[in-house]
């Protein structure tokens, strides 16, 4: 870890949850911030510029998901939004958008914390354009020669399985939709198809992980998409 405190600004208009989450990265050793809505959240994260957002997407002057989306357009922090279970819809979007992860509410201190140092390190190690191979596990990944080794070993995996392990591996820790994936790999035409990733995932894993049926790195994320973990 870097020895400077992170700064985290927090959009939500509940004043408990907002004091729980100040809490809850203060005693992580992030410097906080707070705005209670669509407008203060937009101007304070441009401002300010902190290291991650932890947004609330139902806000009293805007929708969190538009927020998201100005943001992309000039920055791309981290951010982690809160999600009531029922706007399911709004969280995909909110993915969809650019988001890096959710939490639903109500969620832990530990959960929150765990999410929070994960984006950070994601944001600060992020395989820099350039970068020749990734690793994890048994598993090493040849960007330039397109191969996949496992303990060393060639392991045959077709070009739909390589772009999608690709995908995944490169963005640690973070969210990717099915739209995401379909988009990516199989084209624009496809968002519907969410078929495709499912039986082209249950492949790669029989590859990739030790035990396909309880996987530790290609983790499905239920009803919205999926998270690689190192
Ligand atoms: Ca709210």
């Amino acid at each position: 870890m870097n020895t400077h405190h992170p700064q985290v600004l927090i959009v939500e208009d509940d004043a408990h949850i907002r004091r729980f989450v100040r809490l809850t990265l203060e005693a992580e050793g992030c410097g906080v911030c707070e705005a209670d809505g669509y407008q203060r959240g937009l101007i304070d994260a441009a401002t300010r510029r902190p290291d991650l957002l932890v947004l609330d997407l139902g806000l009293p002057d805007g929708d969190g998901v538009d927020l998201i989306r100005e943001l992309r357009q000039w920055s791309s922090m981290p951010v982690i939004v809160l999600s009531a279970r029922t706007t399911e819809a709004s969280k995909i979007a909110a993915l969809d958008a650019g988001a890096d992860d959710y939490l639903i509410k109500p969620f832990g201190a530990g959960e929150l914390a765990a999410r929070v140092r994960a984006q950070l390190r994601r944001h600060q190690q992020q395989t820099p354009d350039g970068a020749s191979q990734i690793e994890f596990g048994e598993i090493r990944i040849d960007l330039v020669r397109h191969v996949v080794e496992r303990a060393g070993e060639a392991l045959h995996v077709t070009p739909i399985e390589y772009k999608l392990l690709t995908l995944l591996a490169s963005q640690p820790d973070r969210v990717i939709t099915h739209a995401q994936l379909l988009k990516a790999v199989w084209g624009p035409g496809h968002l519907d198809d969410s078929h495709y990733v499912r039986v082209h995932m249950a492949n790669l894993r029989k590859k990739i992980e030790q035990l396909p049926s309880m996987p530790r790195h290609l983790v499905t994320e239920t009803g919205v998409g999926y998270r690689f973990k190192r």
